[in-house]
């Protein structure tokens, strides 16, 4: 298969959003009426867990969101900089506190949330000085589909990927749009958009058929092929993934046996490292091996994104962690 992402030297990974802290509860149940325990600060926000696995698997990489001016927006940026994000585009709002989310596990794993992220910090920013500086050197761009519902997130994207398709760059979108979700027109056009000048597109199970807008798995991945798409991993949770090249290729990934904790996590992390490992010249067996250790590692910590491993940690959970038939 071909390199169809922009290599690390051209600059920068991307990624542009919420950035949260997550405090969790310690025991499973319906949510948050009573007094219980609860443990964190945990840094947060699925663009934030993206771009830190990526960071810290080696690849260059550069946030842009912003954060409060507190210790919860510490939490983060000390975080993101201990993984090698470069953190010069993340606002601090003099303001607004940073976003936080309240997660709880029922027994069925479903969650239960308390989240206050439109009326923080995390959504307001916007298009600085130092994210058009960032963006002048980027060399790739990763979207969340949940961004797109995000206006100070729309408005950096939407310049930000003309920069960096013409200077070389390129693009990764991960629809995270469930299947029934219905958009605003505008928004509806921005998605198909994006999706159609991906590179890569790292949908999760039924996002698949969302993101082309056909059903059925072998019809939805000839549509975004015909549309330009240049590489499609689909992320399957405890059963694997898979890469499908534009050359009909098809490589299987088994998911690795590994104890869940707490799933939140897996498919930023699997991305970031995907996209990490890519751009780093590897090719996509390896790169889908490092994704997949980087997504099950990810789910035997709490904490959205404490399981995110370096290249050295990642090498040895691969080699110690055995492999779904
Ligand atoms: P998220 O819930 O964070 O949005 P996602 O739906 O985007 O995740 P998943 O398919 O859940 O993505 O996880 C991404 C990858 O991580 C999987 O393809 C798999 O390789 C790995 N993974 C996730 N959960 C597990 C698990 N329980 N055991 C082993 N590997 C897992
Ligand atoms: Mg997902």
């Amino acid at each position: 298969m071909v390199d169809v992402l922009a290599p690390d030297a051209l600059g920068p990974t991307v990624c542009v959003g919420e950035i949260l802290v997550e405090i969790v509860a310690t025991t499973v149940g319906d949510g948050f009426l009573a007094a219980q325990p609860l443990v964190g600060p945990y840094p947060s926000g699925a663009p934030a867990i993206f771009i830190s696995q990526c960071g810290r698997i080696g690849g260059q990489a550069a946030m842009v969101g912003a954060v409060g001016r507190d210790d919860f927006g510490r939490v983060n940026l000390d975080r993101l900089m201990r993984d090698g994000v470069d953190v010069s585009a993340i606002a601090t709002d003099p303001e607004f506190p940073t976003g936080s989310a309240f997660v709880r596990y029922r027994a069925d794993g479903a969650r239960d949330f308390v989240y206050n992220i439109a009326t923080s910090a995390a959504a307001r920013f916007g298009w600085s000085a130092e994210v058009e500086a960032l963006v002048a050197r980027a060399g790739h761009l990763h979207v969340m589909g949940t961004a797109l519902s995000m206006k100070s997130a729309v408005a950096v994207i939407d310049r930000a990927v003309d920069i960096i398709k013409a200077r070389g760059g390129t693009l990764s979108v991960d629809p995270n749009l469930r299947k029934e979700l219905v958009l605003d027109a505008a928004t509806e056009r921005r998605f198909e958009a994006l999706v159609s000048s991906a590179d890569l597109l790292l949908p999760s199970g039924e996002e698949l058929e969302r993101a082309a807008g056909v059903d059925g798995e072998a019809a939805a991945i000839a549509s975004l092929f015909r549309r330009g798409v240049g590489e499609i991993v689909l992320k399957r949770g405890a059963a694997g993934a898979t890469c499908f090249g534009r050359d009909g290729s098809r490589i299987e990934a088994p998911a690795f046996v590994v104890e869940e904790r707490d799933p939140t996590g897996a498919g930023d992390c699997f991305g970031g490292a995907y996209v990490a490992c890519r751009r780093l010249g590897l090719p996509p067996e390896q790169a889908l091996a490092y994704a997949s250790a980087a997504g099950a590692r990810n789910v035997t910590r709490v904490g959205p994104m404490e399981g995110a491993g370096t290249r050295a940690e990642l090498d040895a959970f691969i080699a110690s962690t055995e492999r779904r038939a």
